[in-house]
């Protein structure tokens, strides 16, 4: 045997990888051994190969699944580093959703009393207009007491897409009271929705589809559900809060780090949605203390991609309710030249009228 060749065994113990190991990414392409002995079958590897075993080990370590491992390695430095921070964002945006969802669980299994006992209502408005370029409003804008949303049809059927997902989320609208535990009554009126709006689509496929924006009013707290690029925004004490994130391919390359904002801004597929809502998609959920003062405001791309968020928070802060800021918002969008449908819904977090 040649002096710089190891046996499996004394390599596995140089890279921290166990020979069973070994031996499955040399049948996986992974790792192959420098040598295998014709007669023996016995693997060697050589003694260079192991700065690659190591970064296996790493990368494994990491949680990395093997057929992303095999990608990385085959990279040169630059890069691997890329898909390994690509590969990070993705876990940390999965993280997050998880993170939510066990915030949710934790909130409704020790529903704790709120500290006052102030009774909060919503006064709202939705309104949704055609644009100025587009032939059609395929938008769909809804307001009542319990339930607010927004969605965002896209593709040949997209105008009965978006509509047959907020019809479906009526049902919410219409409940005495939303009884029982919020996570399930959202996730199956989310059910019905996805259900009703493939239904809609059908024979159009992945062509066409909606986005779906929603929050639910449970006499204390909002519950978002949201899936696509319409986003829900939070005006509490004179200040703006985005409490969506744009379920689309360019936000998905800047959380990856491949995209800076200022690139995506121009980027040809800057449209392109990552995830709308489907059966099989699953929706963001979020459960917010409501604030008596807290003014919501959700819209369609047709106001957030022409309108800076910072004239969004003065036209919100200044309008006098939520009917005049609807109405304001969508004018500033048709000022920019209104290149697509519009829709928003304002609502206010009120004390409720004795
Ligand atoms: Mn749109």
């Amino acid at each position: 045997m040649r002096e710089d060749m190891l046996t499996i065994g004394a390599f596995a113990r140089a890279c921290r990888l166990s020979p069973k190991a070994l031996r499955l990414y040399d049948e996986l392409d992974l790792l192959k051994p420098g040598r295998v002995d014709p007669d023996t079958g016995y693997r060697y590897y050589a003694v260079g190969q192991l700065e690659r075993a190591r970064l296996v080990a790493w990368l494994r370590r990491l949680g990395m699944p093997l057929a992303r491992i095999r990608q990385v390695c085959a990279l040169e430095p630059a890069g691997a580093a890329r898909e390994i921070r690509a590969y990070w964002a993705r876990v940390e945006a999965e993280t997050a959703a998880r993170r939510d969802l066990a915030g949710f669980l934790v909130e409704e299994l020790s529903a704790a009393p709120r500290k006052d006992t102030t009774m909060l209502e919503l006064r709202y408005c939705a309104h949704s207009d055609r644009g100025l370029v587009r032939p059609a409003n395929q938008d769909t804008a809804y307001a009542g007491s319990r339930l607010l949303a927004v969605a965002d049809g896209f593709g040949p059927t997209g105008l009965p897409a978006s509509s047959a997902a907020v019809d479906a989320l009526r049902v919410l609208d219409t409940a005495e009271a939303p009884a029982g535990n919020v996570l399930n009554l959202l996730d199956d009126a989310v059910r019905g929705a996805s259900e009703a709006v493939r239904e809609a689509v059908h024979g159009a496929g992945e062509d066409a589809g909606t986005t779906l924006t929603a929050l639910l009013w449970t006499g204390s707290r909002l519950a978002l559900v949201h899936i696509g690029d319409s986003r829900a925004y939070l005006l509490r004490d004179g200040a703006l809060f985005r409490i969506t994130d744009d379920h689309t391919v360019v936000q998905a390359m800047i959380d990856e780090g491949r995209l800076t904002p200022e690139e995506a801004a121009t980027h040809p597929q800057r449209m392109l949605l990552l995830k709308a809502l489907t059966p099989t998609a699953s929706p963001d959920l979020r459960l917010r203390d409501a604030e008596p003062g807290d003014r919501y405001l959700l819209c369609s791309d047709g106001l957030s991609r022409v309108v800076p968020d910072p004239r969004i928070r003065r036209l919100l802060a200044s309008a006098p309710s939520p009917d005049a800021a609807v109405h304001t918002l969508i004018a500033a969008a048709n000022e920019a030249g209104g290149p697509d449908n519009v829709s928003c819904v304002v609502a206010d977090v009120v004390e409720a009228a004795a």
